[in-house]
Protein backbone atom coordinates (compact mmCIF):
# COMPACT_ATOMS: atom_id res chain seq x y z
CA UNK A 1 0.00 0.00 0.00
CA UNK A 2 1.44 3.35 -1.01
CA UNK A 3 1.47 6.08 1.79
CA UNK A 4 -1.34 8.24 1.09
CA UNK A 5 -3.47 5.04 0.91
CA UNK A 6 -2.22 4.13 3.93
CA UNK A 7 -2.80 7.57 6.05
CA UNK A 8 -6.26 7.68 4.20
CA UNK A 9 -7.33 4.27 5.88
CA UNK A 10 -6.01 5.47 9.16
CA UNK A 11 -7.66 8.44 8.49
CA UNK A 12 -11.16 6.51 8.03
CA UNK A 13 -10.35 4.30 10.71
CA UNK A 14 -10.01 6.59 13.50
CA UNK A 15 -12.35 8.74 15.44
CA UNK A 16 -10.52 10.53 17.99
CA UNK A 17 -7.80 12.38 15.69
CA UNK A 18 -5.60 15.05 17.61
CA UNK A 19 -3.82 17.08 15.34
CA UNK A 20 -0.31 19.57 16.21
CA UNK A 21 0.29 21.39 13.58
CA UNK A 22 3.40 23.54 12.82
CA UNK A 23 5.03 26.15 10.46
CA UNK A 24 4.76 24.21 7.72
CA UNK A 25 1.59 24.04 7.75
CA UNK A 26 1.38 27.83 7.21
CA UNK A 27 3.73 28.41 4.38
CA UNK A 28 2.27 27.44 1.74
CA UNK A 29 -0.09 30.36 2.31
CA UNK A 30 2.63 32.46 2.00
CA UNK A 31 3.71 33.18 5.78
CA UNK A 32 7.10 33.93 5.69
CA UNK A 33 9.40 31.68 7.99
CA UNK A 34 10.84 33.89 10.43
CA UNK A 35 13.32 31.74 11.80
CA UNK A 36 15.18 32.17 8.15
CA UNK A 37 14.55 35.93 7.96
CA UNK A 38 14.92 35.48 4.22
CA UNK A 39 14.02 38.92 2.77
CA UNK A 40 13.07 40.91 5.49
CA UNK A 41 14.45 44.20 6.43
CA UNK A 42 14.76 45.82 9.72
CA UNK A 43 15.69 43.49 11.65
CA UNK A 44 19.68 44.34 11.12
CA UNK A 45 21.67 41.66 13.00
CA UNK A 46 19.34 41.67 15.93
CA UNK A 47 18.12 37.51 17.14
CA UNK A 48 14.96 36.95 16.40
CA UNK A 49 15.23 35.68 20.29
CA UNK A 50 15.46 39.54 21.34
CA UNK A 51 13.34 41.36 18.48
CA UNK A 52 10.21 38.81 19.75
CA UNK A 53 11.10 38.90 23.26
CA UNK A 54 8.62 40.91 26.01
CA UNK A 55 11.84 42.91 27.02
CA UNK A 56 12.08 44.12 23.72
CA UNK A 57 8.64 45.22 23.11
CA UNK A 58 8.51 47.18 26.28
CA UNK A 59 12.32 48.71 25.91
CA UNK A 60 12.05 49.16 22.04
CA UNK A 61 8.30 49.07 21.21
CA UNK A 62 8.57 50.81 18.32
CA UNK A 63 11.24 48.40 16.66
CA UNK A 64 9.48 45.83 17.75
CA UNK A 65 6.27 46.57 15.80
CA UNK A 66 8.51 47.40 12.50
CA UNK A 67 9.49 44.19 12.76
CA UNK A 68 6.37 42.63 13.91
CA UNK A 69 4.46 44.17 11.43
CA UNK A 70 6.47 43.35 8.66
CA UNK A 71 6.74 39.42 9.41
CA UNK A 72 3.07 38.43 10.81
CA UNK A 73 0.41 40.89 8.70
CA UNK A 74 -1.71 38.21 8.45
CA UNK A 75 -5.05 40.08 7.34
CA UNK A 76 -4.93 38.91 3.94
CA UNK A 77 -3.75 35.60 4.19
CA UNK A 78 -5.68 32.78 3.31
CA UNK A 79 -5.94 28.96 4.32
CA UNK A 80 -4.46 26.46 1.98
CA UNK A 81 -5.74 22.63 1.06
CA UNK A 82 -4.17 21.40 4.56
CA UNK A 83 -6.10 23.63 6.91
CA UNK A 84 -9.03 22.99 4.58
CA UNK A 85 -8.97 19.26 4.78
CA UNK A 86 -8.71 19.56 8.89
CA UNK A 87 -12.03 21.39 8.91
CA UNK A 88 -13.57 18.70 7.14
CA UNK A 89 -12.10 16.34 9.47
CA UNK A 90 -13.53 18.43 12.01
CA UNK A 91 -16.82 18.68 10.34
CA UNK A 92 -16.85 14.96 10.29
CA UNK A 93 -16.26 14.50 13.97
CA UNK A 94 -13.81 12.79 13.67
CA UNK A 95 -10.79 15.43 15.01
CA UNK A 96 -10.74 16.36 18.47
CA UNK A 97 -8.70 19.22 18.69
CA UNK A 98 -5.62 20.90 16.42
CA UNK A 99 -2.77 22.10 18.90
CA UNK A 100 -0.64 24.67 17.38
CA UNK A 101 2.33 26.15 17.61
CA UNK A 102 1.25 28.82 14.66
CA UNK A 103 -0.08 32.72 15.55
CA UNK A 104 -1.39 33.01 12.52
CA UNK A 105 -5.34 32.19 13.03
CA UNK A 106 -5.18 30.76 9.87
CA UNK A 107 -6.92 26.96 11.48
CA UNK A 108 -9.69 29.44 12.97
CA UNK A 109 -10.08 31.44 9.35
CA UNK A 110 -10.41 28.56 7.94
CA UNK A 111 -13.53 27.69 10.33
CA UNK A 112 -12.09 25.01 12.85
CA UNK A 113 -13.90 25.56 16.13
CA UNK A 114 -11.41 23.17 18.57
CA UNK A 115 -8.46 24.71 17.95
CA UNK A 116 -5.41 25.14 21.00
CA UNK A 117 -3.33 27.90 20.20
CA UNK A 118 -0.07 27.35 22.20
CA UNK A 119 1.69 30.70 21.18
CA UNK A 120 -1.47 32.73 21.39
CA UNK A 121 -2.46 34.60 18.10
CA UNK A 122 -2.28 37.80 15.82
CA UNK A 123 -5.85 38.08 15.80
CA UNK A 124 -6.23 38.77 19.17
CA UNK A 125 -4.89 42.11 21.28
CA UNK A 126 -5.13 44.15 24.08
CA UNK A 127 -4.72 47.71 25.71
CA UNK A 128 -1.77 47.15 28.19
CA UNK A 129 -3.12 50.06 30.76
CA UNK A 130 -6.76 49.67 30.34
CA UNK A 131 -6.96 45.97 29.17
CA UNK A 132 -9.86 47.09 26.41
CA UNK A 133 -9.11 44.23 23.55
CA UNK A 134 -8.93 44.89 19.92
CA UNK A 135 -8.43 42.86 16.72
CA UNK A 136 -5.82 42.43 14.28
CA UNK A 137 -6.71 45.21 12.00
CA UNK A 138 -5.62 47.99 15.01
CA UNK A 139 -2.17 46.56 14.97
CA UNK A 140 -1.82 45.92 11.22
CA UNK A 141 -3.12 49.25 9.90
CA UNK A 142 -1.69 51.65 12.55
CA UNK A 143 1.77 54.22 11.70
CA UNK A 144 3.46 53.17 14.37
CA UNK A 145 3.15 51.99 17.79
CA UNK A 146 -1.02 50.88 17.97
CA UNK A 147 -2.75 52.98 20.92
CA UNK A 148 -6.00 52.20 22.96
CA UNK A 149 -8.16 55.02 23.11
CA UNK A 150 -7.01 55.68 26.78
CA UNK A 151 -3.44 56.14 25.58
CA UNK A 152 -2.13 52.98 26.32
CA UNK A 153 -0.07 50.46 24.50
CA UNK A 154 -1.80 47.93 22.62
CA UNK A 155 0.10 44.14 22.66
CA UNK A 156 -0.57 41.25 20.74
CA UNK A 157 -1.83 38.29 22.58
CA UNK A 158 1.04 36.13 20.97
CA UNK A 159 3.52 34.12 23.55
CA UNK A 160 6.51 36.69 23.23
CA UNK A 161 10.17 34.92 24.18
CA UNK A 162 10.30 35.18 27.72
CA UNK A 163 6.78 34.73 28.58
CA UNK A 164 5.01 31.76 29.82
CA UNK A 165 2.67 29.61 27.47
CA UNK A 166 -0.98 29.94 28.28
CA UNK A 167 -1.46 27.55 30.81
CA UNK A 168 -5.76 26.37 29.91
CA UNK A 169 -4.22 25.73 26.36
CA UNK A 170 -1.25 23.66 27.49
CA UNK A 171 -3.25 21.36 29.64
CA UNK A 172 -5.91 20.85 27.42
CA UNK A 173 -3.51 19.87 24.98
CA UNK A 174 -1.93 17.48 27.01
CA UNK A 175 -5.45 15.78 28.27
CA UNK A 176 -6.23 15.20 24.20
CA UNK A 177 -2.98 14.10 23.41
CA UNK A 178 -3.47 11.47 26.16
CA UNK A 179 -7.23 10.98 25.09
CA UNK A 180 -6.18 10.65 21.26
CA UNK A 181 -6.29 7.45 19.36
CA UNK A 182 -4.55 8.81 16.40
CA UNK A 183 -2.22 11.77 16.60
CA UNK A 184 -1.12 14.07 13.52
CA UNK A 185 1.50 15.45 13.46
CA UNK A 186 2.10 18.53 10.51
CA UNK A 187 4.51 20.39 9.76
CA UNK A 188 6.88 20.61 12.50
CA UNK A 189 10.23 19.75 12.96
CA UNK A 190 9.67 18.63 16.71
CA UNK A 191 12.79 19.63 18.07
CA UNK A 192 11.40 22.82 19.97
CA UNK A 193 9.09 22.62 23.18
CA UNK A 194 6.18 22.64 23.87
CA UNK A 195 5.58 20.11 20.62
CA UNK A 196 8.80 17.49 21.49
CA UNK A 197 7.22 17.60 24.84
CA UNK A 198 3.40 16.97 24.28
CA UNK A 199 4.72 13.68 22.39
CA UNK A 200 5.37 12.13 25.21
CA UNK A 201 2.11 12.04 26.01
CA UNK A 202 1.03 10.24 23.63
CA UNK A 203 -0.46 6.87 24.37
CA UNK A 204 -2.49 5.84 21.32
CA UNK A 205 -2.88 3.44 18.35
CA UNK A 206 -1.49 5.80 15.06
CA UNK A 207 1.14 8.33 15.75
CA UNK A 208 1.61 9.89 12.00
CA UNK A 209 4.23 12.45 11.27
CA UNK A 210 4.20 14.70 7.75
CA UNK A 211 7.10 16.82 7.52
CA UNK A 212 9.43 18.29 4.61
CA UNK A 213 12.36 16.85 6.96
CA UNK A 214 13.03 14.56 8.99
CA UNK A 215 12.18 14.58 12.76
CA UNK A 216 13.49 13.40 16.36
CA UNK A 217 10.78 11.27 16.23
CA UNK A 218 10.54 9.64 13.15
CA UNK A 219 11.49 6.20 14.42
CA UNK A 220 8.55 5.81 16.85
CA UNK A 221 5.96 6.82 14.46
CA UNK A 222 3.76 4.40 12.38
CA UNK A 223 3.70 6.26 9.69
CA UNK A 224 6.45 8.89 8.38
CA UNK A 225 5.74 11.08 5.37
CA UNK A 226 8.94 13.80 3.91
CA UNK A 227 7.06 15.83 1.57
CA UNK A 228 4.88 19.00 0.73
CA UNK A 229 1.89 19.27 3.07
CA UNK A 230 -0.45 20.58 0.18
CA UNK A 231 0.40 17.81 -2.15
CA UNK A 232 -0.37 15.62 0.16
CA UNK A 233 -3.47 16.87 1.35
CA UNK A 234 -4.57 17.72 -2.39
CA UNK A 235 -3.63 13.75 -2.89
CA UNK A 236 -5.98 12.81 0.13
CA UNK A 237 -8.86 14.77 -1.02
CA UNK A 238 -9.00 13.04 -4.65
ZN1 LIG B 1 -6.69 51.31 26.99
Amino acid sequence: MNKINELKKIIEESNNIVVLTGAGVSTDSGIKDFRSKNGLSNTSDIPMEILLSNNYFYSHTEDFYKFYKEIFDCSDIMPNVTHLFLKKLEDSNKLKAIITQNIDGLHSKAGNKKVLELHGTTFSNHCIKCNKKYNSDIVFKSNGVPKCTCGGIIKPDVVLYGEPLPENALSESIKKVEEAETLLVLGTSLVVYPAAGLIEYFNGKNLIIINRDETPYDNKANLVIHDNLSKIFTELNK
